[in-house]
C-alpha cells in the first residue's frame, strides 16, 4: 500500500500535481537534463543532480518503479571552443569530463539512472525527428539549416511564464542564413568550418541543442511521461523549445510535471577564501564528505536559491554531528529496553508529510531533527522501549534512505594516530610477531591507509 500522495510543483501550470503513473502501471518515468561535458562539475549543477536523486529515492520509498534519465550533452559550442583551445578533439574533452561527472555521481552516493545516453550517440533519432517535423509542416530547411517555427507550437512560453513579444525583446535571437522568424531555432546546423559533423538528408551538420533531449526522451520515455526536471536556468529557452518541439512530435502534451530547481548562489562576502575556490565537486570532495555535501543541498527547498556560506556549512555539520550522535547512542542502546514514551510513528508521519507536499526536505528535516532530539533525551533518560528503538532503528534507515547518506564516511582517522598504530607495529615486528603485524596492515589498508615497509622503518600514504 501507498504512503500517501506525492504532490509536485508543476512550472507550467502552476498547480502542484499528484504524482501518478500515467499509464496505470506501476512506473513512474523521469527525464532530466544533465551536464554538458566541457568542464569539471560544479557544485551548483550537483545542486539539481543530488535534489533529484533524492526524489528518486523518494518515489521508491513509497514503491513505485522508477525510470529516470539523465543525458549527458557531448556535443556544444561550448566544447567545440574548449577542444580548439587546447588543440584536440571534441571527444576529448567530452570524454574527460563525463568521466568527471560519472565519478563525482557515484561518490555522492547516487543511484544509478537507467540510462544516461549521450547526444552524439543519438544522431540519427534526432534526424528522424526533424523529418517528421518537416514533414509534419513545424519546422523547414534553408541552405543545409533547419529551423522549427515557433509561432506552429501552442502554449510556446508557458513554462517561462513569457509572452513572445517579451522573449524577442529581452532574449538575444541568434541569427542564421534562410530564418523565417526571430524567435525560431535551429533544429539543425550546418557544418562550419573546423567543427565536428554527421551526414544528414539536410547536407552535414549537427543538431541544435534542444533536439537531443527530445530525442532521447523519446527513445527512452516513450512520452506523455510523468517529470521532467532541470535546473531553473533551463527554463527558457532550453525547455520551452524542447516542448515545443517534443510536443509536435507527439501531437500531445509530452511532460505532465515540469520540475525545476532554484539555482546555488555563493555569499562571497561572506565565504573564506580557502572555502571560496572550493568550486568544482572534485576539489569539494577532498573537504567535505558526500554527507554533508548532500545535506546542505536538502537542507533548503529545491525551488528555492541555496545561499552557500561558511555559515551554512557550519549549520548543516552541526545538524549531520546531532544525527550520527544519536544513531550511534541508540545502537548502543538497541539491546536494552525500558518504559517508552515515544510516539515514533507521529514523528514519521510528519516527516514524510512534509516530503509529499512538493519535495519538501527542509521542513522534513526540521521534524527529523525535532524526533532527533526527543529520541536523545529519552535514550539518555532510559525511556525507550524494545520495541522504540526498532522503530527508531527504522526511521533512522528511511532518513538515510531518501537523503542518500551513509553515516560512514567523516570519521577520518588522525595522522597522529595512524603514527601510533604504525609505531606499535614496527614494534611487532622486530619482535617478529608478523601474524599480528600483517592483521594490522591489512586493516588499515581496508580503511584506504596502505603502509609500505623501506627495511626498518615504515611509510604510509592514504588512498
Ligand atoms: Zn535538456
Amino acid at each position: 500500500m501507498r504512503k500517501g500522495e506525492l504532490r509536485l510543483y508543476d512550472t507550467r501550470t502552476g498547480e502542484k500535481k499528484v504524482v501518478k503513473p500515467l499509464r496505470g502501471d506501476n512506473i513512474i518515468r523521469m527525464y532530466i537534463c544533465g551536464p554538458t561535458v566541457y568542464d569539471y562539475s560544479h557544485i551548483g549543477h550537483f545542486k539539481t543532480f543530488i535534489t533529484y536523486d533524492s526524489l528518486v529515492r523518494l518515489l521508491k520509498y513509497l514503491g513505485y518503479d522508477v525510470i529516470h534519465v539523465v543525458n549527458i550533452t557531448d556535443i556544444d559550442d561550448k566544447i567545440i571552443n574548449r577542444a580548439n583551445e587546447e588543440g584536440v578533439s571534441y571527444r576529448d574533452i567530452s570524454e574527460k569530463y563525463t568521466e568527471d561527472f560519472l565519478e563525482i555521481w557515484k561518490k555522492l552516493n547516487m543511484l544509478p539512472p537507467y540510462a544516461l545516453p549521450r547526444a552524439t550517440y543519438h544522431i540519427h533519432d534526432m534526424i528522424d525527428i526533424i523529418e517528421k517535423l518537416i514533414k509534419d509542416g513545424y519546422a523547414y530547411s534553408a541552405d543545409g539549416n533547419v529551423y522549427f517555427s515557433v509561432s506552429k507550437s501552442m502554449g510556446y512560453g508557458e513554462i517561462s511564464k513569457q509572452k513572445i513579444e517579451e522573449l524577442i525583446r529581452g532574449y538575444r535571437v541568434e541569427e542564421g542564413p534562410g530564418k523565417r522568424d526571430k524567435l525560431d531555432f535551429a533544429l539543425w546546423k550546418k557544418s562550419k568550418e573546423g567543427e565536428p559533423s554527421w551526414k544528414s538528408p539536410w547536407g552535414d551538420g549537427r543538431p541544435g541543442w534542444h533536439i537531443e533531449c527530445t530525442a532521447m526522451s523519446s527513445r527512452f520515455l516513450d512520452p506523455p511521461f510523468e517529470i521532467h526536471g532541470g535546473g531553473e536556468d533551463l527554463k527558457f529557452p532550453h525547455h520551452e523549445n524542447e516542448r515545443a518541439q517534443t510536443n509536435a512530435y507527439i501531437g500531445g502534451e509530452a511532460v505532465y510535471i515540469w520540475m525545476h530547481v532554484g539555482i546555488l548562489k555563493f555569499a562571497k562576502e561572506k565565504m573564506s577564501k580557502s572555502l571560496g575556490n572550493i568550486i568544482t565537486m572534485k576539489e569539494m570532495l577532498k573537504e567535505f564528505s558526500p554527507d554533508l555535501i548532500r545535506l546542505i543541498i536538502l537542507s533548503t527547498h529545491y525551488r528555492k536559491q541555496l545561499e552557500y556560506s561558511d555559515e551554512k556549512i557550519e549549520e548543516v555539520k552541526n545538524i549531520l554531528r546531532r544525527i550520527k550522535r544519536v544513531h550511534k547512542k541508540l545502537m548502543d542502546y538497541r539491546d536494552y529496553g525500558y518504559g517508552g514514551e515515544m510516539d515514533i510513528d507521529d514523528y514519521r508521519m510528519r516527516f514524510i508529510a512534509e516530503l509529499l507536499d512538493d519535495f519538501n526536505t527542509a521542513s522534513a528535516l526540521n521534524v527529523f531533527m525535532s524526533f532527533i532530539d526527543k529520541l536523545e533525551s529519552s535514550i539518555d533518560n532510559k525511556k525507550l522501549s524494545k520495541e522504540d528503538v526498532t522503530n527508531a532503528m527504522a526511521l533512522m534507515e528511511e532518513f538515510k534512505y531518501i537523503y542518500g547518506l551513509t553515516f560512514e564516511d567523516e570519521a577520518k582517522l588522525d595522522d597522529e594516530l595512524i603514527e601510533l598504530i604504525v609505531e606499535v607495529r614496527s614494534e611487532l615486528r622486530k619482535r617478529k610477531i608478523y601474524e599480528v603485524a600483517d592483521m594490522i596492515r591489512d586493516r588499515l589498508k581496508e580503511m584506504g591507509i596502505v603502509l609500505e615497509d623501506m627495511g626498518e622503518k615504515t611509510i604510509y600514504y592514504r588512498v
